[in-house]
Protein backbone atom coordinates (compact mmCIF):
# COMPACT_ATOMS: atom_id res chain seq x y z
CA UNK A 1 0.00 0.00 0.00
CA UNK A 2 0.80 3.86 -0.37
CA UNK A 3 3.17 4.71 -3.31
CA UNK A 4 3.60 8.29 -1.75
CA UNK A 5 5.74 9.63 1.12
CA UNK A 6 6.04 13.24 1.83
CA UNK A 7 8.00 13.68 5.07
CA UNK A 8 10.82 11.81 5.36
CA UNK A 9 14.17 12.95 6.99
CA UNK A 10 17.79 11.98 6.14
CA UNK A 11 21.47 12.15 7.69
CA UNK A 12 21.15 15.65 6.33
CA UNK A 13 19.49 16.37 9.92
CA UNK A 14 18.16 13.69 12.04
CA UNK A 15 17.47 10.89 9.47
CA UNK A 16 19.61 7.26 9.68
CA UNK A 17 19.56 7.02 5.81
CA UNK A 18 21.37 9.16 3.24
CA UNK A 19 19.42 10.64 0.60
CA UNK A 20 20.77 8.32 -2.20
CA UNK A 21 19.75 5.46 0.34
CA UNK A 22 16.37 7.09 0.82
CA UNK A 23 16.12 7.32 -2.90
CA UNK A 24 17.55 3.51 -3.43
CA UNK A 25 15.17 2.54 -1.46
CA UNK A 26 11.76 4.60 -2.50
CA UNK A 27 12.63 3.62 -5.76
CA UNK A 28 12.61 -0.11 -4.96
CA UNK A 29 9.26 0.08 -3.21
CA UNK A 30 8.25 1.42 -6.43
CA UNK A 31 7.03 4.45 -4.62
CA UNK A 32 6.17 7.45 -7.41
CA UNK A 33 6.96 10.33 -5.02
CA UNK A 34 8.87 11.73 -2.11
CA UNK A 35 9.19 14.48 -0.29
CA UNK A 36 12.76 15.37 1.55
CA UNK A 37 11.62 17.12 4.55
CA UNK A 38 14.90 17.50 6.72
CA UNK A 39 14.64 20.02 9.79
CA UNK A 40 16.10 23.54 8.72
CA UNK A 41 18.51 22.05 5.65
CA UNK A 42 17.74 21.28 1.93
CA UNK A 43 21.35 19.72 2.09
CA UNK A 44 19.98 15.93 1.17
CA UNK A 45 17.95 17.52 -1.39
CA UNK A 46 20.67 17.62 -4.58
CA UNK A 47 22.01 14.32 -3.87
CA UNK A 48 18.07 12.95 -3.83
CA UNK A 49 17.50 14.53 -6.87
CA UNK A 50 20.33 13.43 -8.58
CA UNK A 51 19.73 9.90 -7.48
CA UNK A 52 17.01 9.87 -9.10
CA UNK A 53 17.53 11.59 -12.44
CA UNK A 54 15.85 8.94 -15.15
CA UNK A 55 14.03 6.85 -13.06
CA UNK A 56 10.21 6.97 -12.06
CA UNK A 57 10.84 8.44 -9.04
CA UNK A 58 9.74 11.89 -8.64
CA UNK A 59 11.67 14.11 -5.49
CA UNK A 60 10.28 16.80 -4.16
CA UNK A 61 12.77 19.42 -2.62
CA UNK A 62 11.11 20.20 0.99
CA UNK A 63 12.28 21.34 4.68
CA UNK A 64 10.40 21.44 8.04
CA UNK A 65 10.94 24.06 10.48
CA UNK A 66 10.01 24.28 13.78
CA UNK A 67 7.82 27.30 14.83
CA UNK A 68 6.41 28.19 18.61
CA UNK A 69 3.19 29.87 19.91
CA UNK A 70 3.69 30.50 23.55
CA UNK A 71 5.15 26.81 25.14
CA UNK A 72 3.97 25.35 21.92
CA UNK A 73 5.83 23.95 19.01
CA UNK A 74 4.14 22.93 15.76
CA UNK A 75 6.39 21.89 12.44
CA UNK A 76 5.49 23.36 8.84
CA UNK A 77 6.82 21.14 5.95
CA UNK A 78 7.72 23.22 2.86
CA UNK A 79 7.25 21.54 -0.57
CA UNK A 80 8.07 22.59 -3.76
CA UNK A 81 10.82 24.60 -2.49
CA UNK A 82 13.48 26.63 -4.09
CA UNK A 83 16.35 25.01 -2.41
CA UNK A 84 18.88 27.50 -4.00
CA UNK A 85 17.12 30.58 -3.32
CA UNK A 86 19.95 32.74 -1.27
CA UNK A 87 17.26 34.03 0.96
CA UNK A 88 16.00 31.10 2.26
CA UNK A 89 19.47 29.42 2.83
CA UNK A 90 20.44 32.66 4.75
CA UNK A 91 17.64 32.17 7.15
CA UNK A 92 18.52 28.69 7.17
CA UNK A 93 21.50 29.50 8.26
CA UNK A 94 20.94 31.46 11.03
CA UNK A 95 18.10 28.82 12.42
CA UNK A 96 21.34 26.28 12.25
CA UNK A 97 23.02 28.61 14.37
CA UNK A 98 21.07 29.45 16.90
CA UNK A 99 20.37 25.78 17.55
CA UNK A 100 23.67 24.81 17.99
CA UNK A 101 24.72 27.40 20.37
CA UNK A 102 21.59 26.94 22.36
CA UNK A 103 22.69 23.48 22.63
CA UNK A 104 25.88 24.14 23.81
CA UNK A 105 24.67 26.65 26.70
CA UNK A 106 22.78 24.06 28.05
CA UNK A 107 25.68 21.53 28.23
CA UNK A 108 27.34 24.44 29.88
CA UNK A 109 24.11 24.57 32.03
CA UNK A 110 24.31 21.00 32.69
CA UNK A 111 28.32 20.83 34.06
CA UNK A 112 27.28 23.63 36.51
CA UNK A 113 24.57 22.03 37.64
CA UNK A 114 27.00 18.57 38.44
CA UNK A 115 25.90 16.45 35.32
CA UNK A 116 28.12 17.27 32.99
CA UNK A 117 27.90 15.77 29.63
CA UNK A 118 30.86 15.94 26.54
CA UNK A 119 29.64 18.25 23.98
CA UNK A 120 31.78 16.14 21.56
CA UNK A 121 29.54 13.27 22.52
CA UNK A 122 26.22 15.69 21.98
CA UNK A 123 27.87 16.64 18.23
CA UNK A 124 28.12 12.64 17.62
CA UNK A 125 24.62 11.79 18.79
CA UNK A 126 23.17 14.43 16.55
CA UNK A 127 25.21 12.95 13.93
CA UNK A 128 26.95 16.63 12.85
CA UNK A 129 23.20 17.63 11.30
CA UNK A 130 21.66 20.66 11.60
CA UNK A 131 19.22 19.63 13.89
CA UNK A 132 20.26 20.07 17.17
CA UNK A 133 17.82 19.61 19.85
CA UNK A 134 17.24 18.37 23.22
CA UNK A 135 16.38 14.56 22.42
CA UNK A 136 20.45 14.70 21.64
CA UNK A 137 21.40 16.14 25.16
CA UNK A 138 18.90 13.79 27.04
CA UNK A 139 20.51 10.79 24.84
CA UNK A 140 23.92 11.90 26.60
CA UNK A 141 22.53 12.48 29.74
CA UNK A 142 21.20 9.27 29.75
CA UNK A 143 24.22 7.41 28.51
CA UNK A 144 26.07 9.02 31.70
CA UNK A 145 23.52 7.39 33.66
CA UNK A 146 22.35 10.93 35.12
CA UNK A 147 18.64 9.77 34.11
CA UNK A 148 16.79 6.64 33.12
CA UNK A 149 14.89 7.53 30.28
CA UNK A 150 14.74 10.89 27.98
CA UNK A 151 11.15 12.19 29.81
CA UNK A 152 13.68 12.08 32.94
CA UNK A 153 16.23 14.18 31.79
CA UNK A 154 13.12 16.55 30.93
CA UNK A 155 11.52 16.60 33.69
CA UNK A 156 14.75 16.89 35.97
CA UNK A 157 16.79 19.17 33.45
CA UNK A 158 16.04 20.13 30.04
CA UNK A 159 11.89 20.67 30.37
CA UNK A 160 10.74 24.01 29.94
CA UNK A 161 10.72 24.10 33.56
CA UNK A 162 14.27 22.69 34.20
CA UNK A 163 17.22 24.38 35.75
CA UNK A 164 19.39 23.49 32.00
CA UNK A 165 16.63 24.71 30.11
CA UNK A 166 17.74 27.53 27.75
CA UNK A 167 15.06 29.25 25.58
CA UNK A 168 15.15 28.38 21.50
CA UNK A 169 15.42 31.31 19.54
CA UNK A 170 12.10 30.86 17.87
CA UNK A 171 10.06 31.66 14.67
CA UNK A 172 7.17 31.91 15.17
CA UNK A 173 4.22 30.39 12.61
CA UNK A 174 3.57 33.02 10.42
CA UNK A 175 7.41 33.85 9.88
CA UNK A 176 7.75 29.81 9.03
CA UNK A 177 5.05 29.94 6.88
CA UNK A 178 6.40 33.59 5.15
CA UNK A 179 10.08 32.03 4.96
CA UNK A 180 8.66 28.66 2.86
CA UNK A 181 6.19 30.67 0.50
CA UNK A 182 9.02 33.54 0.00
CA UNK A 183 11.17 30.56 -1.22
CA UNK A 184 8.27 29.39 -4.08
CA UNK A 185 7.30 26.71 -1.49
CA UNK A 186 4.08 25.34 -0.07
CA UNK A 187 3.55 25.34 3.20
CA UNK A 188 1.86 22.38 5.09
CA UNK A 189 1.16 21.79 8.81
CA UNK A 190 3.19 18.72 10.00
CA UNK A 191 1.49 16.04 12.31
CA UNK A 192 -1.85 18.31 12.35
CA UNK A 193 -3.45 16.20 15.07
CA UNK A 194 -4.29 18.74 18.02
CA UNK A 195 -3.35 21.39 16.22
CA UNK A 196 -7.01 21.58 14.42
CA UNK A 197 -7.71 25.31 16.27
CA UNK A 198 -4.52 26.74 14.82
CA UNK A 199 -6.20 26.56 10.79
CA UNK A 200 -8.41 28.89 10.25
CA UNK A 201 -5.37 31.39 11.39
CA UNK A 202 -2.68 29.45 9.67
CA UNK A 203 -4.88 28.92 6.45
CA UNK A 204 -5.36 33.19 6.34
CA UNK A 205 -1.33 33.42 6.88
CA UNK A 206 -0.70 31.12 3.80
CA UNK A 207 -1.14 27.26 4.62
CA UNK A 208 -2.48 24.99 2.11
CA UNK A 209 -2.09 22.25 3.38
CA UNK A 210 -2.00 19.65 6.81
CA UNK A 211 -1.05 16.38 7.03
CA UNK A 212 -3.86 14.21 7.69
CA UNK A 213 -2.37 10.58 7.07
CA UNK A 214 0.96 10.23 9.70
CA UNK A 215 1.59 6.42 10.93
CA UNK A 216 0.45 7.23 14.74
CA UNK A 217 -3.17 8.24 13.54
CA UNK A 218 -6.07 5.86 13.14
CA UNK A 219 -7.74 5.85 9.50
CA UNK A 220 -10.89 7.41 11.65
CA UNK A 221 -8.79 10.76 12.57
CA UNK A 222 -7.28 10.74 9.33
CA UNK A 223 -10.27 11.09 7.43
CA UNK A 224 -11.44 13.42 10.37
CA UNK A 225 -8.50 15.74 9.49
CA UNK A 226 -8.89 14.85 5.51
CA UNK A 227 -12.39 16.60 6.20
CA UNK A 228 -11.36 19.52 7.74
CA UNK A 229 -8.57 19.97 5.25
CA UNK A 230 -11.45 20.42 2.96
CA UNK A 231 -13.60 22.69 5.41
CA UNK A 232 -10.57 25.01 5.31
CA UNK A 233 -9.32 25.00 1.30
CA UNK A 234 -6.59 22.76 2.64
CA UNK A 235 -4.81 20.00 0.96
CA UNK A 236 -4.77 16.58 3.01
CA UNK A 237 -0.98 15.09 2.79
CA UNK A 238 0.97 13.32 4.21
CA UNK A 239 3.70 11.28 4.97
CA UNK A 240 5.74 8.47 7.76
CA UNK A 241 8.22 11.26 9.24
CA UNK A 242 10.85 8.58 8.40
CA UNK A 243 13.91 8.77 10.09
CA UNK A 244 15.27 5.23 9.25
CA UNK A 245 14.47 1.57 10.97
CA UNK A 246 16.72 2.18 14.33
CA UNK A 247 14.92 2.97 17.70
CA UNK A 248 12.14 0.73 17.44
CA UNK A 249 10.74 2.47 14.33
CA UNK A 250 8.68 0.14 12.63
CA UNK A 251 7.02 2.25 9.85
CA UNK A 252 8.48 1.22 6.55
CA UNK A 253 9.00 4.61 3.93
CA UNK A 254 6.02 4.96 1.95
CA UNK A 255 3.66 2.97 4.00
CA UNK A 256 1.16 5.35 4.57
CA UNK A 257 -1.77 5.57 2.43
CA UNK A 258 -1.34 8.81 1.02
CA UNK A 259 -4.20 9.50 -1.84
CA UNK A 260 -2.54 9.90 -5.10
CA UNK A 261 -4.56 13.51 -5.39
CA UNK A 262 -3.25 15.26 -2.69
CA UNK A 263 -0.10 14.58 -5.12
CA UNK A 264 -1.75 16.01 -7.91
CA UNK A 265 -2.63 19.01 -6.47
CA UNK A 266 -0.06 19.76 -4.87
CA UNK A 267 1.78 19.72 -7.93
CA UNK A 268 -1.13 21.19 -9.94
CA UNK A 269 -0.93 24.20 -7.24
CA UNK A 270 3.15 24.36 -7.17
CA UNK A 271 2.69 24.72 -10.93
CA UNK A 272 -0.15 27.57 -11.15
CA UNK A 273 2.06 29.06 -8.59
CA UNK A 274 5.96 28.88 -10.84
CA UNK A 275 5.14 27.04 -13.95
CA UNK A 276 7.92 25.23 -13.79
CA UNK A 277 8.13 22.63 -11.37
CA UNK A 278 9.60 19.58 -12.12
CA UNK A 279 12.58 21.21 -14.07
CA UNK A 280 13.66 23.22 -11.19
CA UNK A 281 15.85 20.95 -9.07
CA UNK A 282 17.37 19.46 -12.13
CA UNK A 283 18.37 22.80 -14.06
CA UNK A 284 20.12 24.09 -10.99
CA UNK A 285 21.36 21.07 -9.88
ZN1 LIG B 1 7.94 17.30 12.93
ZN1 LIG C 1 9.66 15.35 10.57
Amino acid sequence: MGNVDLHIHTVASDGALTPLQVVEEAGAKGLIAIAITDHDTTAGIDEALRAAEGTALEVIPGIELSADQGSEEIHILGYYVDHHDAALQKKLDVLRRARRKRARRMVEKLAALGVPVRWERVLEITAESSAFGRPHIAQALKERGYVISANEAFDRYIGLEGPAYVSRYKLTPVEALEMITAAQGLPVLAHSRGQEYRLRELAAAGLVGLEAYYPSYSMKESEALARLAEKHNLIPTGGTDFHGYAGGVTTALGEVGVPPESLERLRTLAKSRTGDVGTRGRSRG
